[in-house]
Protein backbone atom coordinates (compact mmCIF):
# COMPACT_ATOMS: atom_id res chain seq x y z
CA UNK A 1 0.00 0.00 0.00
CA UNK A 2 1.47 3.42 -0.77
CA UNK A 3 0.38 6.72 0.85
CA UNK A 4 -0.04 9.37 -2.20
CA UNK A 5 0.32 13.05 -0.84
CA UNK A 6 -1.81 15.30 -2.70
CA UNK A 7 -1.55 19.45 -2.34
CA UNK A 8 -4.41 21.16 -3.86
CA UNK A 9 -5.69 25.03 -3.43
CA UNK A 10 -8.21 25.43 -0.86
CA UNK A 11 -11.91 25.15 -1.52
CA UNK A 12 -14.21 28.46 -2.75
CA UNK A 13 -15.23 30.64 0.45
CA UNK A 14 -18.74 30.09 -0.66
CA UNK A 15 -18.48 26.44 -0.56
CA UNK A 16 -18.28 23.38 -2.37
CA UNK A 17 -19.11 22.32 -4.87
CA UNK A 18 -20.06 26.01 -6.46
CA UNK A 19 -22.85 26.68 -8.33
CA UNK A 20 -21.50 25.80 -12.02
CA UNK A 21 -23.30 28.70 -14.73
CA UNK A 22 -22.47 25.80 -16.84
CA UNK A 23 -23.69 22.49 -17.37
CA UNK A 24 -21.01 21.23 -20.14
CA UNK A 25 -17.25 21.74 -20.82
CA UNK A 26 -15.99 20.96 -25.02
CA UNK A 27 -14.28 17.88 -25.51
CA UNK A 28 -10.99 18.12 -26.66
CA UNK A 29 -9.22 14.77 -27.68
CA UNK A 30 -6.09 15.95 -29.60
CA UNK A 31 -4.35 19.38 -29.17
CA UNK A 32 -2.40 21.31 -32.05
CA UNK A 33 1.14 19.31 -32.40
CA UNK A 34 -1.00 16.22 -32.41
CA UNK A 35 -0.76 14.77 -29.12
CA UNK A 36 -3.45 13.50 -27.59
CA UNK A 37 -5.23 14.49 -24.96
CA UNK A 38 -4.96 12.15 -21.42
CA UNK A 39 -6.24 8.98 -22.24
CA UNK A 40 -6.96 7.17 -18.23
CA UNK A 41 -8.45 3.84 -18.55
CA UNK A 42 -11.65 2.99 -16.92
CA UNK A 43 -13.98 5.70 -15.32
CA UNK A 44 -13.00 9.49 -14.29
CA UNK A 45 -13.54 10.02 -10.58
CA UNK A 46 -15.40 13.31 -11.60
CA UNK A 47 -17.56 14.79 -14.51
CA UNK A 48 -15.68 17.08 -16.63
CA UNK A 49 -16.57 20.41 -15.96
CA UNK A 50 -16.22 19.98 -11.88
CA UNK A 51 -14.13 22.26 -9.75
CA UNK A 52 -11.59 19.60 -9.14
CA UNK A 53 -8.53 21.33 -7.94
CA UNK A 54 -9.36 22.40 -4.99
CA UNK A 55 -9.09 20.01 -1.57
CA UNK A 56 -12.63 18.35 -1.51
CA UNK A 57 -12.38 18.19 -5.41
CA UNK A 58 -9.56 16.01 -4.75
CA UNK A 59 -8.60 15.50 -8.69
CA UNK A 60 -11.22 13.01 -8.73
CA UNK A 61 -8.48 10.88 -7.51
CA UNK A 62 -9.87 8.89 -4.05
CA UNK A 63 -11.92 6.00 -6.06
CA UNK A 64 -9.22 5.02 -8.44
CA UNK A 65 -6.36 5.04 -5.44
CA UNK A 66 -8.79 3.30 -2.59
CA UNK A 67 -9.98 0.33 -4.89
CA UNK A 68 -6.00 -0.38 -5.31
CA UNK A 69 -5.40 -0.33 -1.09
CA UNK A 70 -3.87 3.19 -1.13
CA UNK A 71 -3.73 5.85 0.84
CA UNK A 72 -4.46 9.52 -0.22
CA UNK A 73 -3.88 12.61 1.90
CA UNK A 74 -5.57 15.14 0.72
CA UNK A 75 -4.34 18.99 2.14
CA UNK A 76 -3.64 22.82 1.28
CA UNK A 77 -1.50 22.77 4.34
CA UNK A 78 2.32 22.95 2.57
CA UNK A 79 4.44 25.63 3.71
CA UNK A 80 6.46 25.31 6.79
CA UNK A 81 8.07 22.47 8.85
CA UNK A 82 4.98 21.81 10.83
CA UNK A 83 2.50 21.94 7.84
CA UNK A 84 0.93 18.45 6.89
CA UNK A 85 2.94 18.41 3.48
CA UNK A 86 5.87 18.12 5.86
CA UNK A 87 4.20 15.50 7.87
CA UNK A 88 3.27 13.25 5.77
CA UNK A 89 6.30 13.73 3.66
CA UNK A 90 8.49 10.74 4.53
CA UNK A 91 5.91 7.83 4.08
CA UNK A 92 5.01 9.13 0.76
CA UNK A 93 5.68 7.38 -2.27
CA UNK A 94 4.04 9.93 -4.88
CA UNK A 95 3.27 13.59 -4.04
CA UNK A 96 0.80 15.29 -6.49
CA UNK A 97 1.36 19.63 -6.71
CA UNK A 98 -0.36 21.70 -9.06
CA UNK A 99 2.12 25.24 -10.03
CA UNK A 100 -1.26 27.79 -8.79
CA UNK A 101 -0.71 25.72 -4.89
CA UNK A 102 2.95 24.72 -5.23
CA UNK A 103 4.26 22.15 -2.60
CA UNK A 104 7.98 23.69 -2.59
CA UNK A 105 10.06 20.45 -3.46
CA UNK A 106 13.25 21.73 -1.58
CA UNK A 107 16.21 19.89 -1.52
CA UNK A 108 16.11 19.80 2.19
CA UNK A 109 12.49 18.43 1.48
CA UNK A 110 13.38 15.65 -1.28
CA UNK A 111 16.42 14.37 1.36
CA UNK A 112 13.56 13.98 3.81
CA UNK A 113 11.10 12.14 1.39
CA UNK A 114 13.00 8.55 1.51
CA UNK A 115 9.94 6.76 -0.16
CA UNK A 116 9.16 9.29 -2.77
CA UNK A 117 9.19 7.85 -6.34
CA UNK A 118 7.33 9.98 -7.83
CA UNK A 119 6.47 13.64 -7.96
CA UNK A 120 3.38 15.01 -10.52
CA UNK A 121 2.87 18.14 -11.60
CA UNK A 122 -1.22 18.32 -12.31
CA UNK A 123 -0.56 20.66 -15.00
CA UNK A 124 2.70 22.21 -16.36
CA UNK A 125 5.58 23.80 -15.28
CA UNK A 126 7.74 21.84 -12.51
CA UNK A 127 10.35 23.98 -11.24
CA UNK A 128 8.54 23.71 -7.70
CA UNK A 129 10.61 20.62 -7.35
CA UNK A 130 14.06 20.98 -7.02
CA UNK A 131 14.60 18.93 -10.39
CA UNK A 132 18.38 18.35 -9.45
CA UNK A 133 17.72 17.48 -6.45
CA UNK A 134 15.14 15.29 -7.82
CA UNK A 135 17.54 13.81 -10.94
CA UNK A 136 19.80 12.71 -7.96
CA UNK A 137 17.55 11.08 -5.34
CA UNK A 138 16.13 9.33 -8.53
CA UNK A 139 12.71 10.76 -8.17
CA UNK A 140 10.51 10.50 -11.26
CA UNK A 141 9.10 14.26 -12.02
CA UNK A 142 5.88 14.05 -14.64
CA UNK A 143 3.51 16.87 -15.84
CA UNK A 144 0.76 16.86 -17.32
CA UNK A 145 2.14 18.31 -20.96
CA UNK A 146 0.03 20.31 -22.66
CA UNK A 147 -3.31 20.35 -20.65
CA UNK A 148 -3.55 23.40 -19.64
CA UNK A 149 -1.63 25.13 -22.48
CA UNK A 150 -4.04 26.95 -24.43
CA UNK A 151 -6.08 28.12 -21.40
CA UNK A 152 -3.08 30.33 -20.63
CA UNK A 153 -2.47 31.07 -24.13
CA UNK A 154 -6.03 32.47 -24.12
CA UNK A 155 -5.75 34.39 -21.01
CA UNK A 156 -2.46 35.54 -22.48
CA UNK A 157 -4.07 37.15 -25.31
CA UNK A 158 -7.04 38.98 -23.18
CA UNK A 159 -3.71 40.21 -20.96
CA UNK A 160 -2.43 41.93 -24.21
CA UNK A 161 -5.87 43.07 -25.15
CA UNK A 162 -6.57 44.38 -21.67
CA UNK A 163 -3.34 45.94 -20.88
CA UNK A 164 -2.66 47.74 -24.59
CA UNK A 165 -6.64 49.13 -24.74
CA UNK A 166 -6.66 50.34 -20.87
CA UNK A 167 -9.86 48.05 -20.24
CA UNK A 168 -8.92 47.14 -16.70
CA UNK A 169 -9.19 50.77 -15.54
CA UNK A 170 -11.75 52.21 -17.61
CA UNK A 171 -13.97 48.64 -16.08
CA UNK A 172 -13.05 50.30 -13.03
CA UNK A 173 -14.33 53.82 -14.16
CA UNK A 174 -17.71 52.47 -15.14
CA UNK A 175 -17.86 50.40 -11.86
CA UNK A 176 -17.55 53.43 -9.50
CA UNK A 177 -19.84 55.45 -11.41
CA UNK A 178 -17.26 57.58 -13.63
CA UNK A 179 -17.66 58.44 -17.29
CA UNK A 180 -14.64 60.52 -17.90
CA UNK A 181 -13.88 59.15 -21.65
CA UNK A 182 -10.10 61.37 -21.46
CA UNK A 183 -9.24 59.02 -18.34
CA UNK A 184 -9.76 55.80 -20.23
CA UNK A 185 -8.52 57.10 -23.36
CA UNK A 186 -5.55 58.77 -22.18
CA UNK A 187 -3.85 55.80 -22.13
CA UNK A 188 -5.51 53.43 -24.70
CA UNK A 189 -4.25 51.88 -28.12
CA UNK A 190 -4.69 49.45 -30.81
CA UNK A 191 -2.54 46.23 -30.95
CA UNK A 192 -2.78 46.51 -34.88
CA UNK A 193 0.53 47.06 -36.40
CA UNK A 194 2.13 47.26 -33.34
CA UNK A 195 5.23 44.64 -32.94
CA UNK A 196 4.86 41.54 -30.53
CA UNK A 197 7.81 39.09 -29.03
CA UNK A 198 7.26 35.83 -27.74
CA UNK A 199 10.05 34.71 -25.22
CA UNK A 200 9.81 30.99 -25.63
CA UNK A 201 7.32 29.50 -28.56
CA UNK A 202 6.96 26.12 -26.85
CA UNK A 203 3.38 24.85 -27.05
CA UNK A 204 1.99 28.11 -25.13
CA UNK A 205 4.16 30.83 -27.05
CA UNK A 206 3.59 29.51 -30.47
CA UNK A 207 -0.44 29.01 -29.53
CA UNK A 208 -0.44 32.81 -28.54
CA UNK A 209 1.56 33.70 -31.65
CA UNK A 210 -0.62 31.93 -33.89
CA UNK A 211 -4.11 33.54 -31.79
CA UNK A 212 -2.55 36.98 -32.27
CA UNK A 213 -2.13 36.43 -36.30
CA UNK A 214 -5.62 37.72 -37.32
CA UNK A 215 -4.88 41.34 -35.57
CA UNK A 216 -2.47 42.15 -37.88
CA UNK A 217 0.43 42.55 -35.47
CA UNK A 218 4.16 42.10 -37.02
CA UNK A 219 5.01 38.59 -34.89
CA UNK A 220 8.30 37.93 -33.33
CA UNK A 221 9.89 35.21 -31.21
CA UNK A 222 13.09 33.98 -29.59
CA UNK A 223 13.22 30.47 -28.08
CA UNK A 224 17.01 28.04 -28.42
CA UNK A 225 14.89 25.49 -30.44
CA UNK A 226 14.13 27.57 -34.08
CA UNK A 227 10.76 26.64 -35.02
CA UNK A 228 10.40 25.36 -38.88
CA UNK A 229 10.51 27.39 -41.74
CA UNK A 230 6.85 26.31 -42.58
CA UNK A 231 5.82 27.70 -39.30
CA UNK A 232 7.98 31.07 -39.47
CA UNK A 233 6.86 31.74 -42.85
CA UNK A 234 2.91 30.89 -42.27
CA UNK A 235 2.98 33.56 -39.19
CA UNK A 236 5.62 35.69 -40.61
CA UNK A 237 7.72 35.51 -38.15
CA UNK A 238 10.80 37.33 -37.15
CA UNK A 239 13.42 35.60 -35.11
CA UNK A 240 15.96 36.71 -33.07
CA UNK A 241 18.55 34.76 -31.81
CA UNK A 242 18.11 36.06 -28.04
CA UNK A 243 15.91 37.58 -25.95
CA UNK A 244 18.18 40.89 -25.45
CA UNK A 245 17.59 41.19 -29.37
CA UNK A 246 14.12 41.00 -29.32
CA UNK A 247 13.32 43.01 -26.18
CA UNK A 248 14.46 46.15 -27.78
CA UNK A 249 12.47 45.42 -31.05
CA UNK A 250 8.73 45.09 -29.81
CA UNK A 251 6.06 46.76 -28.12
CA UNK A 252 4.70 43.80 -25.94
CA UNK A 253 6.92 41.07 -24.90
CA UNK A 254 5.15 37.83 -23.90
CA UNK A 255 6.94 35.76 -21.93
CA UNK A 256 6.39 31.62 -22.08
CA UNK A 257 9.87 30.06 -21.44
CA UNK A 258 10.63 27.57 -18.02
CA UNK A 259 12.21 28.73 -14.92
CA UNK A 260 15.26 27.12 -14.26
CA UNK A 261 18.47 28.14 -12.59
CA UNK A 262 19.90 30.18 -14.94
CA UNK A 263 16.98 31.79 -15.75
CA UNK A 264 15.76 32.68 -12.28
CA UNK A 265 15.76 36.90 -12.73
CA UNK A 266 16.21 36.86 -16.10
CA UNK A 267 14.49 40.25 -16.47
CA UNK A 268 16.20 42.21 -14.48
CA UNK A 269 16.89 46.59 -14.45
CA UNK A 270 19.63 45.80 -17.33
CA UNK A 271 16.70 43.60 -19.63
CA UNK A 272 14.69 46.74 -18.68
CA UNK A 273 16.69 49.49 -19.56
CA UNK A 274 17.05 47.45 -23.64
CA UNK A 275 13.65 47.75 -23.98
CA UNK A 276 11.41 50.34 -25.97
CA UNK A 277 9.70 53.15 -23.73
CA UNK A 278 6.34 52.27 -22.97
CA UNK A 279 6.65 48.59 -23.36
CA UNK A 280 4.38 46.13 -22.19
CA UNK A 281 5.11 42.73 -20.25
CA UNK A 282 3.10 39.73 -19.79
CA UNK A 283 4.31 37.27 -17.45
CA UNK A 284 2.03 34.19 -17.49
CA UNK A 285 5.03 31.49 -17.45
CA UNK A 286 6.46 32.05 -14.11
CA UNK A 287 7.25 35.46 -10.82
CA UNK A 288 10.59 34.18 -10.11
CA UNK A 289 12.11 35.02 -14.26
CA UNK A 290 11.30 38.82 -13.23
CA UNK A 291 13.55 40.48 -10.32
CA UNK A 292 10.48 41.69 -8.48
CA UNK A 293 11.61 45.13 -7.37
CA UNK A 294 12.87 45.92 -11.09
CA UNK A 295 9.43 45.58 -12.30
CA UNK A 296 8.35 48.11 -9.94
CA UNK A 297 10.99 50.34 -10.69
CA UNK A 298 10.33 50.19 -14.35
CA UNK A 299 6.29 51.02 -14.12
CA UNK A 300 6.84 53.61 -11.56
CA UNK A 301 9.66 55.64 -14.04
CA UNK A 302 7.61 55.19 -17.15
CA UNK A 303 10.09 52.72 -18.49
CA UNK A 304 7.10 50.06 -19.41
CA UNK A 305 3.81 50.70 -19.68
CA UNK A 306 1.95 47.85 -18.00
CA UNK A 307 3.15 44.47 -16.67
CA UNK A 308 0.13 41.42 -16.23
CA UNK A 309 0.52 38.18 -15.61
CA UNK A 310 -0.75 35.45 -13.08
CA UNK A 311 2.35 33.85 -11.64
CA UNK A 312 4.42 35.08 -8.44
CA UNK A 313 7.29 34.01 -6.09
CA UNK A 314 6.03 32.85 -3.36
CA UNK A 315 2.91 31.96 -4.36
CA UNK A 316 0.54 32.11 -2.44
CA UNK A 317 1.71 36.03 -2.45
CA UNK A 318 1.92 38.08 0.73
CA UNK A 319 -0.36 40.21 1.09
CA UNK A 320 1.48 42.87 0.88
CA UNK A 321 3.71 41.82 -2.86
CA UNK A 322 4.45 45.01 -4.34
CA UNK A 323 2.63 43.70 -7.67
CA UNK A 324 -0.69 43.27 -5.99
CA UNK A 325 -0.68 47.66 -6.22
CA UNK A 326 2.20 48.48 -8.18
CA UNK A 327 0.80 51.25 -11.29
CA UNK A 328 -0.89 49.79 -14.20
CA UNK A 329 -0.76 46.11 -13.08
CA UNK A 330 -3.42 43.55 -14.86
CA UNK A 331 -2.32 41.28 -12.25
CA UNK A 332 -4.46 38.22 -11.34
CA UNK A 333 -3.91 35.21 -8.66
CA UNK A 334 -2.52 32.28 -10.45
CA UNK A 335 -5.50 31.29 -12.63
CA UNK A 336 -4.52 31.32 -16.46
CA UNK A 337 -3.71 27.35 -16.12
CA UNK A 338 -6.88 26.16 -13.34
CA UNK A 339 -10.00 27.04 -15.58
CA UNK A 340 -12.70 24.30 -15.40
CA UNK A 341 -11.88 23.22 -18.70
CA UNK A 342 -8.31 22.85 -18.31
CA UNK A 343 -8.45 20.97 -14.45
CA UNK A 344 -10.68 18.32 -16.41
CA UNK A 345 -7.59 17.67 -18.88
CA UNK A 346 -4.83 17.32 -16.24
CA UNK A 347 -6.87 15.73 -13.63
CA UNK A 348 -7.41 12.97 -16.09
CA UNK A 349 -3.62 13.06 -17.26
CA UNK A 350 -2.96 13.22 -13.25
CA UNK A 351 -4.97 9.85 -13.34
CA UNK A 352 -3.04 8.51 -16.27
CA UNK A 353 0.44 9.15 -14.61
CA UNK A 354 -0.50 7.26 -11.85
CA UNK A 355 -2.19 3.94 -13.57
CA UNK A 356 1.07 4.60 -15.54
CA UNK A 357 3.36 4.53 -12.11
CA UNK A 358 1.16 1.87 -10.36
CA UNK A 359 0.83 -0.39 -13.23
CA UNK A 360 4.69 -0.31 -14.14
CA UNK A 361 3.57 0.60 -17.68
CA UNK A 362 6.00 3.82 -19.24
CA UNK A 363 4.62 7.27 -18.41
CA UNK A 364 4.12 8.96 -21.75
CA UNK A 365 7.37 10.83 -23.07
CA UNK A 366 6.15 13.86 -23.26
CA UNK A 367 5.05 13.57 -19.84
CA UNK A 368 8.46 13.50 -18.05
CA UNK A 369 10.46 16.01 -16.73
CA UNK A 370 13.25 13.77 -14.85
CA UNK A 371 13.65 10.57 -14.83
CA UNK A 372 16.37 8.12 -14.46
CA UNK A 373 18.79 10.24 -12.81
CA UNK A 374 18.74 13.12 -15.81
CA UNK A 375 16.20 15.52 -17.44
CA UNK A 376 14.32 13.31 -19.80
CA UNK A 377 11.38 14.03 -22.04
CA UNK A 378 9.96 17.89 -22.00
CA UNK A 379 12.22 18.23 -19.43
CA UNK A 380 15.12 16.94 -21.47
CA UNK A 381 13.92 19.94 -24.51
CA UNK A 382 12.87 22.61 -22.36
CA UNK A 383 14.77 23.04 -18.80
CA UNK A 384 18.26 23.03 -17.15
CA UNK A 385 19.52 21.58 -14.42
CA UNK A 386 21.66 24.90 -14.24
P1 LIG B 1 7.11 24.04 -23.55
O1 LIG B 1 8.09 23.11 -22.92
O2 LIG B 1 6.21 23.54 -24.61
O3 LIG B 1 7.89 25.33 -24.14
C1 LIG B 1 8.87 26.03 -23.45
C2 LIG B 1 9.76 26.68 -24.49
O4 LIG B 1 10.67 27.55 -23.83
C3 LIG B 1 10.59 25.64 -25.27
O5 LIG B 1 10.40 25.81 -26.65
C4 LIG B 1 12.01 25.97 -24.85
O6 LIG B 1 12.95 25.72 -25.88
C5 LIG B 1 11.90 27.44 -24.52
N1 LIG B 1 12.99 27.94 -23.69
C6 LIG B 1 13.73 27.29 -22.76
N2 LIG B 1 14.66 28.12 -22.26
C7 LIG B 1 14.51 29.32 -22.90
C8 LIG B 1 15.20 30.56 -22.84
N3 LIG B 1 16.23 30.73 -21.99
N4 LIG B 1 14.79 31.57 -23.65
C9 LIG B 1 13.73 31.40 -24.47
N5 LIG B 1 13.05 30.25 -24.59
C10 LIG B 1 13.44 29.22 -23.80
O7 LIG B 1 6.30 24.63 -22.34
P2 LIG B 1 4.87 25.35 -22.36
O8 LIG B 1 3.81 24.33 -22.20
O9 LIG B 1 4.83 26.29 -23.51
O10 LIG B 1 4.96 26.14 -20.99
C11 LIG B 1 5.90 27.17 -20.80
C12 LIG B 1 5.92 27.59 -19.35
O11 LIG B 1 4.69 28.22 -19.03
C13 LIG B 1 6.04 26.44 -18.34
O12 LIG B 1 7.38 26.08 -18.12
C14 LIG B 1 5.40 27.01 -17.12
O13 LIG B 1 6.37 27.64 -16.31
C15 LIG B 1 4.43 28.06 -17.65
N6 LIG B 1 3.01 27.67 -17.47
C16 LIG B 1 2.21 28.49 -16.74
C17 LIG B 1 0.88 28.16 -16.54
C18 LIG B 1 -0.05 29.05 -15.76
O14 LIG B 1 -1.09 28.60 -15.29
N7 LIG B 1 0.25 30.34 -15.64
C19 LIG B 1 0.38 26.95 -17.07
C20 LIG B 1 1.21 26.17 -17.86
C21 LIG B 1 2.54 26.52 -18.03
Amino acid sequence: MAKILCVLYPDPETGYPPLYPRDDIPTITRYANGQTAPTPKGPLGFKPGELVGCVSGELGLRGYLEKLGHELIVTSNKDGPNSEFERHLPDAEVVISQPFWPAYLTKERIAKAKKLKLAVTAGIGSDHVDLDAAARAHVTVAEVTGSNSISVAEHAVMMVLSLVRNYLPSHGIATYGGWNIADCAARSYDIEGMHFGAIGAGRIGLAVLRRLKPFDLHLHYSDPHRLSPQIEKELDLTFHPDAESLVGAVDIIDVHMPLYPSTEHFFDDRMFAKMKRGAYLINTARGKLFERDAVVRALASGRIAGYAGDVWFPQPAPADHPWRTMPFNGMTPHISGSSLSAQARYAAGTLEILQSHFGATPIREEYLIVAGGALAGTGAQSYKLT
